[in-house]
């Protein structure tokens, strides 16, 4: 894969870990752009982040114990900002802690002024959950644009990764706006450069004057 380290097509090798927190008065000012990375436990967030910024440890923070409930702040150049979201679906999180979780994310989403894109990782083998949906929602309602990527592509032939795809696409309700879904995969960089044109569109970036 060695177009994703080469700086001059992925400027998001050069990402610098900034903190994680929860409370939003330990947020990052909220200025600039950011975009938000969120999916249920095990659909390949970390992998998808360390492939996007081609470190094989940048994610590597949200997953030690005691993060995993907070947002991980991330800066690919300054001003721009990526933000791993806790992830969802643990089975074995009490109900009182998904019911805390959903409520730091519903502000988050709802609140954040410089959110500018949601990226919503799902597996590209399972259909989209309840709360997947639920998360899309929430973006929608806050008027954020959200782009899913269906993760592990790599498992699939390109005709079932295809008819994945679609299927996805089908379960979108058709007054969403602003939604699209694409394949992904962190092994083989299935769809990295089209994840990247986004990001820098969401992010406002210019990378080719920042080099
Ligand atoms: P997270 O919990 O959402 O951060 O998920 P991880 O990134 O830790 O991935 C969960 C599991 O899926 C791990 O065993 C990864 O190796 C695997 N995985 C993640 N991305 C890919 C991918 O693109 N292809 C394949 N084949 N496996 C992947």
């Amino acid at each position: 894969m060695p177009s994703i380290m080469n700086p001059t097509t992925n400027p998001f090798i050069h990402t610098q870990f900034t903190k994680s927190a929860m409370q939003p008065t330990d947020w990052p000012e909220d200025q600039g752009h950011e975009v938000a990375f969120c999916g249920r436990s095990n659909a390949g967030k970390s992998s998808a982040i360390n492939a996007l910024t081609g470190s094989s440890k940048m994610a590597r923070t949200s997953k030690q114990p005691g993060r995993t409930q907070l947002l991980n702040f991330f800066e690919p150049t300054p001003g721009k900002r990526l933000v791993d979201l806790p992830g969802y679906g643990y089975a074995k999180v009490a109900k009182s802690m998904r019911a805390q979780w959903r409520a730091h994310i519903d502000a988050y989403l709802r609140g954040r002024e410089s959110l500018s894109g949601v990226v919503l990782l799902a597996d590209v083998r399972l259909p989209l959950q309840a709360f997947d949906l639920q998360l899309i929602e929430w973006a929608q309602n806050a008027q954020v644009p959200t782009r899913v990527l269906l993760t592990k592509a790599d498992k699939l032939s390109r005709n079932q990764g295809m008819q994945a795809l679609f299927r996805t696409q089908r379960q979108l309700p058709k007054s969403m706006d602003q939604v699209e879904a694409q394949l992904f995969s962190a092994r083989d960089a299935t769809g990295l450069d089209a994840l990247i044109e986004q990001l820098l569109r969401w992010l406002d970036w210019d990378a080719s004057r920042s080099q």
